[in-house]
């Protein structure tokens, strides 16, 4: 069973009466949340909307959310989560590009739908959380009753995130029922006894990124679990909801964790219910994986993917064992590898510590792709861009990552970094990873950012952005002597500026042309 529709009417027919959504102290069961995105696949239907037309969703993680959702795919639809902090001019390239009939909006940003909307094929706003000028509030849009059965093939097209990718404009990834199903059902089998009934799973992620929409929301509604939504990330409320409900699984990204040991009353934090974490989305430091770890029962447990693989490809499991600093084993049913620039298979090195004197990361290092159902099925409309993504070998079509990585003889992965974040400085190779796991070692650093920038010398040089912690006292000289003392001369950074807090996407990842930008700006 591939498809996310018959997934989730599977689970309602198993377990009706149990919880589906938690939200601000009121529960939804499967019963009910069936019938509530029957009504939104009704009201679709009656508007004409149906086979592969495409919905836009611009919410937080708020209910309607997961109701549009699973309404528009239950009416044939593919959908287009858009992130809420996105404004006119982002959302419409995205409504432009898929071609969006509907969207779902909060009625606090329906003005910048309602801008765009004339030069787009939005016929239809709906407002969430009040009216909004221009659109049909969510309370009535449902039609209840159910819906026609509207057949989809495995391979049509569900959901279709965008992505930056390494440049220009972002791009449709268009992912298919069997892409999405295959890897929510994967994200369940990596936890012992898979996600249960009986489980109850913080909602924190932003649905609209795929690491939430799988892995968190559809593994969880697939298996009978309760998802308890959070609009927003704030460490302290998140803590509450989890202590108050006994949530039994959390996923985050690594500045979420880092936020959670940086807090004031970390050490009272009673996180004992949650039964695993898990981390993805960029690399954790080891540093803040070993704090987090020290402070509090659960382990966690790193994984890896991209929105283009519906996410997972790799994850230290519980069951198979971790490898702390890696990003686990290649997940069952994916395969992956590490290529040089010729398509050749990198060799694994011996399991263990790499020995860093002597190992030019150059000789173990390769691009890492990955073959297997969660693969998208392909950039909406960029035929060049998909030329590029992929390379047809021995039978499979492999989609290239962009991440630098190697492996190891048991099977362990190791992601290096982003290609596009490597820095050139003199000659050599820098890999930012490398001296921020460093920086994070520091008592008096919370948080760091490592970046290429210019450098009439030596092309680039490699500067850092520290955040320290609350009451430290360190100066740039003092940070910059410790990393000359603990790596080799050409990658300490020359450079360290202090700053309040780094520029971060929703879903974690420092925006690292934002400070090479602001570089630019300030040393014009
Ligand atoms: P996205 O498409 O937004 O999910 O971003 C995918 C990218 O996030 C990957 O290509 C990696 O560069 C990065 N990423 C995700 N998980 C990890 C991880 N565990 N370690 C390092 N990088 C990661």
């Amino acid at each position: 069973m591939t498809n996310l529709v018959t997934n989730l009417a599977a689970a309602v027919e198993e377990y009706g009466e149990n919880t589906a959504i938690g939200y601000e102290g009121a529960e939804t069961n499967y019963e009910e949340f069936w019938g509530q995105t029957g009504a939104f696949a009704n009201a679709l239907e009656e508007r004409g909307v149906g086979a592969d037309d495409r919905v836009a969703i611009y919410l937080p993680n708020v209910p309607p959310f997961l109701i549009a959702f699973h309404g528009t795919l239950r009416a044939g639809g593919a959908v287009v989560p858009m992130n809420p902090q996105y404004k006119t001019r982002e959302i419409g390239h995205l409504l432009g590009d898929s071609e969006a009939k509907v969207v779902v909006a909060l009625a606090d940003l329906v003005p910048f739908v309602t801008e765009v909307q004339d030069e787009t094929s939005v016929e239809h706003v709906v407002s969430v959380g009040g009216e909004a000028e221009g659109a049909t509030e969510f309370t009535e849009f449902l039609e209840p009753g159910d819906p026609g059965i509207t057949e989809r093939a495995d391979d049509d097209v569900a959901v279709q995130p965008y992505t930056s990718g390494t440049t220009g404009q972002p791009k449709g990834v268009q992912l298919t029922h069997e892409n999405l199903a295959s890897n929510a059902r994967a994200a369940s089998e990596l936890i012992p006894d898979g996600i249960r009934a009986d489980d109850k799973q913080l909602g924190v992620l932003p649905l609209f990124h795929i690491y939430g929409m799988t892995v968190v929301m559809n593994s969880t509604l697939f298996n009978g679990g309760a998802f308890y939504p959070l609009p927003a990330w704030d460490a302290q409320q998140a803590i509450s909801l989890i202590e108050d409900e006994q949530l039994t699984l959390m996923h985050g990204v690594p500045a979420m964790y880092n936020d959670v040991i940086n807090q004031p009353d970390a050490a009272e934090f009673d996180l004992s219910s949650l039964r695993l974490c898990g981390v993805g989305g960029s690399g954790i430091p080891v540093e803040v994986l070993r704090k987090f770890e020290e402070l509090y029962e659960p382990k966690l447990y790193e994984g890896y993917g991209l929105t283009e693989t519906s996410p997972i490809t790799h994850f230290n499991s519980p069951i198979e064992g971790r490898r702390v600093g890696s990003v686990g084993k290649t997940v069952p049913g994916v395969d992956s590898k590490v290529v040089d620039e010729n398509f050749e298979s990198v060799s694994p090195v011996e399991a263990g510590p790499i020995d860093e004197e002597n190992t030019d990361l150059r000789d173990i290092t390769g691009e890492i792709v990955v073959a297997g159902p969660n693969v998208m099925k392909g950039y909406y409309g960029l035929p060049e861009a998909n030329e590029e993504a992929f390379t047809d070998d021995e039978g499979r079509r492999w989609f290239h990552t962009g991440d630098i990585g190697y492996s190891d003889e048991d099977g362990f992965y190791y992601v290096v970094d982003r290609e596009k974040h490597m820095i050139v400085t003199g000659g050599y190779n820098v890999y930012p990873r490398e001296v921020e796991e460093l920086l994070f070692e520091h008592e008096a650093v919370a948080d760091a950012a490592v970046a290429g920038i210019p450098d009439e010398r030596r092309g680039e040089t490699i500067k850092a952005f520290v955040v320290t912690t609350p009451d430290a006292d360190v100066t740039e000289d003092e940070l910059k002597e410790y990393c000359l003392t603990n790596l080799a001369e050409y990658k300490h950074p020359r450079e360290i500026e202090f700053v309040e807090e780094l520029p971060r996407t929703t879903t974690g990842k420092v925006q690292k042309f934002k400070l090479r930008d602001e570089e630019a700006s300030t040393s014009q």
